[in-house]
């Protein structure tokens, strides 16, 4: 069951972590089924939602748990990001009784009052680094269907869990921890996995990590939280990403990593790396600046020049215009095809699921939401969008990812 030397290969998708708990991969994202040790029927608690289109596969696991037609009693999200809430909409819609419930400072991206802090392709580390350029990061609206985990520290439909809150990774992250037992649910933040790197996330080599870089945006916060977690002693570490871990080997390797945190999970270079996002409990308050890499500026400004000389040159053959017109439309065509395919092809999350990661893969072409008209007129101007005042509370449901460079 438990393992410290697990991988893709050696660990089924669906499977049992410990008595009352058990797990299900979906591509590269972890959700979790919990239930009184003592009934193994349920009732049932869901921690987190996985990934865009896995309703369907959620919801038949749950069958082969609970047995049909036994909705969970709640679910409970660790956090709001898409692959930990991507199925929501279509389980709530299958489950319109059950209530969801998250840390209220978690709930402006789930109600459709704030962005994500943008990802940051510029942390390194890998293929699922480079493509989170592309990860959704608008917020969710599930209305009243989710709300506030109750203060007192308890989660609802799970005696004896209590939640703990685990900022850094975002803002209002939360890590669900069994008490009798030190059963752990860290969420993402830290890892068991090295989750930047598309080959590490494909084989899946149990290893422990900090947070997802490309995804987190205040660093002091992230690693003060997993100290805390680390403080709890965990027997079990069931995290968001990468196969659970356990025992002495995951205490030893929490205990190694902790004083190296800086080094070995804050990003030497990247957006969030000496200076967080801020937010309240209305959302975002403040991003820095991104990073542009000089050698990317060196590139961008060397491919103006050449441009700007192709045009000349171009512009001396009048007869040639149309035809140069036509073959600059023809390579672009070109350009977006590839871009395409090398999205669709790269190796990251490949593997049994890889035909279905395919058709639900985050980014432009599945990001697609009906209030992307207000995009346009929601933007602010150039050179003021890091200013602290510029929020966008006020403007619930809009799609409003643009408004941060
Ligand atoms: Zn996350
Ligand atoms: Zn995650």
């Amino acid at each position: 069951m438990l393992s410290n030397e697990a991988n893709r290969a050696s660990t089924p998708a669906f499977d049992a972590v410990v008595p009352g708990l058990s797990v299900l991969r979906d591509v590269f994202a972890n959700l979790y089924y919990a239930f009184p040790q003592d009934q193994p029927q349920g009732p049932w608690v869901l921690i987190d939602a996985g990934l865009p289109g896995s309703a369907d596969k959620i919801k038949k696991h749950a069958e082969e748990l609970f047995g049909a037609n036994t909705p969970p009693a709640a679910i409970v999200l660790t956090h709001g990001h898409f692959d930990h809430v991507g199925a929501l909409d279509g389980l709530l819609a299958s489950w319109p009784d059950v209530p969801v419930y998250a840390h209220t400072l978690e709930l402006p991206y789930l109600t459709g009052r704030s962005s994500f802090p943008p990802p940051d392709p510029t942390v390194g580390g890998g293929m699922m680094a480079y493509l989170s350029f592309a990860y959704p990061k608008h917020p969710y609206d599930f209305g009243t269907r989710v709300q506030a985990l109750p203060a007192d520290g308890s989660v609802p439909g799970l005696p004896g869990w209590r939640w703990v809150h685990t900022p850094g990774h975002t803002f209002g992250h939360v890590s669900f921890f069994r008490e009798h037992d030190k059963v752990l649910v860290a969420g993402d933040a830290f890892t068991t996995v090295f989750a930047e790197s598309g080959t590490a996330t494909y084989t899946q080599k149990q290893e422990v990590h900090g947070p997802p870089a490309y995804f987190t945006p205040d660093w002091n916060a992230a690693r003060a939280s997993m100290e805390l977690l680390a403080r709890l002693e965990p027997e079990v570490a069931a995290t968001g990403h990468g196969i659970p871990m356990h025992g002495t080997e995951l205490r030893r390797q929490l205990a190694a990593f902790l004083p190296r945190f800086d080094e070995l999970a804050r990003p030497k270079v990247g957006r969030y790396a000496h200076q967080p996002a801020t937010a309240d409990a209305d959302g975002v308050r403040s991003v820095p600046p991104p990073l542009v890499n000089h050698w990317v500026k060196g590139l961008a400004v060397a491919g103006l020049a050449l441009t700007a000389v192709a045009l000349a040159m171009a512009g001396n053959g009048k007869k040639d215009k149309r035809k140069g017109k036509k073959a600059r439309s023809t390579s672009k065509g070109k350009a977006d095809d590839s871009y395409r395919a090398w999205y669709r092809d790269s190796p990251a999350p490949q593997g049994a699921s890889g035909p279905d990661w395919q058709s639900r893969r985050p980014g432009p072409f599945a990001d697609q939401s009906p209030h992307g008209q207000d995009t346009a007129t929601s933007q602010p101007s150039s050179g003021t969008s890091y200013a602290a005042d510029l929020r966008y509370s006020d403007q619930r449901s809009r799609k409003i990812e643009t408004q941060y460079p």
